[in-house]
């Protein structure tokens, strides 16, 4: 019967929530979709890095969300972009890194030629969890010698302490949740 049927439900334990759910749980995209809302992110991002950098050369994004904000960042601040892709997206030289996800590993690209040794470089991407990610971002910024000045991000997920893996690297969230 139907009843039974709903208070069974209702009884049984949540299901875990595959990484794709949690995505879904903390979308960006009512963000972007709000033009006075997405306006205002970007201005609150652009005041934080005019306050704290007297000058950055690139902004690096990652791949994908990180291209979302990365390139509106970079206009209004007059400087370049640069993305760092998901494995064989890239076209000519790579360099690559790879991390550890919930369910398995990946990898990450950035162009040989991206950046010049010594550039300052700040690494953007919509939501620090566990952390690999900008991590493995990191090392490609750095084995191509530039200096990363911050890596910043829209949402950090406190709990999972993923700032600890980017050790010395500085760091930046504008939301933070448990
Ligand atoms: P991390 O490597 O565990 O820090 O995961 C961060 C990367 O995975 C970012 O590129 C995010 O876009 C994506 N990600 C991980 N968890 C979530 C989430 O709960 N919502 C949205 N994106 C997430």
């Amino acid at each position: 019967p139907p009843q039974e049927a709903a208070s069974a439900a209702a009884a049984a334990p949540l299901p875990v929530l595959p990484r794709g759910g949690v995505s879904a749980r903390l979308d960006i995209s009512p963000l972007l979709k709000d033009p006075v809302a997405f306006r205002a992110l970007i201005d609150l991002l652009e005041d934080h890095l005019r306050a704290s950098f007297p000058h950055i050369d690139f902004i690096a994004g990652l791949d994908s969300r990180g291209f979302l904000i990365g390139p509106p960042l970079a206009q209004r601040l007059g400087i370049g972009f640069v993305p760092i892709r998901k494995k064989g997206k890239l076209p000519g030289p790579t360099e690559s890194a790879s991390y550890t996800l919930e369910y398995g590993k990946a990898e990450l690209e950035i162009q040989s030629d991206a950046v010049e040794p010594g550039q300052k470089v700040v690494i953007v991407d919509d939501l620090l969890a566990t952390g690999g990610t900008m991590r493995a971002a990191c090392e490609l910024v750095k084995r191509l010698k530039a200096e990363i000045l911050e890596c910043l991000v829209i949402i950090e997920l406190k709990l999972l302490k993923g700032v600890e893996k980017l050790e010395s690297v500085p760091f930046y969230s504008l939301l933070q949740y448990d």
